[in-house]
């Protein structure tokens, strides 16, 4: 990671949008412009990137140790008594357009706009999604191992037992082997079973699996900061004729989307693609959410797959394809991986089988 080389980017950028500055605190943006991820704390952490000139972090004295000095920007440490807020004030001059961290704390973002009242400030995804929205080889090899691991899991879920266990315990179990697998930590996962499944983002709750259930599993975790995504579907003991048949839809859907994704296509060529096999079968009113969206340091990003984004893809962006067929009260299913675009075409960053996993 070339930390100066991204803030030479961002700089240009601000330029070219007329922005004074760019002020990043906690969440994504922070690491990939500094390479320090700063704790969600009520002490302020902040870099400030101005269009031209050094940029600064301003951090609390006591986390400063934990901060890689790599020559790219200086770093201010401030003591209890200090203002931070004053300190980042400082290092503007009068500006009139900053940009600033979309997750950045309102009680800073308030103190900041009473401080500067003349400043208008505008979310910092302006900027800084352009630049992380194409992955450089470093950051598509992360997300490649973190798929791999998440693969891996998929694979042993298959050989689980899964009735009359509760979903929590699985979702516990399903953490347990993304770390076991590589994960250097591991979200919550979906586990939707029976009439949950058709909750797309259902939380793991008490209720016991049981024959003829479809469970939806949604998990991942990070390797280096970079999320993996998954979703496979199991089916405990063989399904019925309704779920294999909506079952063979959605595999058709999946790889349908899979294979238009290319440089030059548009986002919501790609939703339309799975979309359309869906709504063809007669089951157009059972996907109810978008196709995808970008992953990389967060979860959900840029570029969204999604009707109405008629954003253009490019070689290195990198995104989920998951749709899913739910019939509510009843059942569930979604096929989901990670995929990025290459020069001439795609890459699917997971390969772990996509049927249908019969489980008892
Ligand atoms: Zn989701
Ligand atoms: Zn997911
Ligand atoms: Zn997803």
């Amino acid at each position: 990671m070339n930390v100066a080389a991204r803030i030479d980017r961002a700089q240009r950028l601000l330029g070219t949008r007329g922005l004074d500055a760019l002020l990043l605190s906690v969440g994504p943006d922070l690491p990939y412009f500094t390479g320090y991820r700063a704790p969600q704390l009520e002490r302020l952490t902040m870099a400030v990137i101005p269009s031209d000139g050094r940029a600064l972090l301003v951090v609390p004295r006591l986390e400063a140790m934990k901060v890689v000095d790599v020559g790219a920007f200086d770093i201010r440490p401030w003591d209890e008594t200090d203002d931070p807020v004053a300190i980042v004030t400082d290092r503007l001059d009068a500006p009139s357009m900053v940009a600033i961290g979309d997750h950045t704390w309102a009680r800073f973002v308030l103190a900041l706009q009473h401080q500067l009242p003349t400043t208008t400030f505008t979310p910092a995804s302006l900027v800084t999604s352009e630049i992380r929205i194409t992955k450089d080889d470093g950051e598509i090899e992360l997300l490649a191992s973190a798929a791999a691991a998440a693969d891996r899991v998929a694979a042993r879920l298959a050989h689980e037992r899964f009735s009359g266990r509760p979903e929590r315990q699985v979702a516990g179990l399903v953490r347990e082997m993304c770390v076991e697998e590589g994960h250097d930590e591991a979200w919550d996962p979906i586990i939707a079973s029976g009439p949950n499944a058709a909750s797309p983002h259902h939380a793991a709750g008490d209720r016991v699996i049981s024959a003829g259930d479809t469970v939806v599993v949604d998990f991942g975790g990070t390797v280096g900061g970079y999320y993996a995504d998954t979703t496979r579907t199991f089916c405990v003991g063989e399904p019925d004729g309704e779920v294999a048949a909506a079952y063979a839809v959605l595999e058709r859907a999946h790889q349908a989307a899979v294979d238009v994704v290319a440089p030059g296509v548009a986002a919501e060529v790609v939703d339309r693609a799975a979309r359309a096999v869906i709504a063809d079968a007669g089951y157009g009113d059972l996907f109810i959410h978008r196709t995808g969206h970008g992953i990389g340091l967060d979860v959900h990003e840029d570029p969204y797959i999604v009707e109405g984004n008629s954003r253009l893809l490019e070689p290195g962006m990198a995104f989920s394809i998951e749709p899913g067929i739910y019939s509510a009260g009843r059942w569930g299913m979604r096929i989901e991986d990670i995929v990025t675009v290459t020069d001439s075409g795609v890459r699917n960053l997971n390969r772990s089988s996509r049927r249908l996993a019969v489980v008892a």
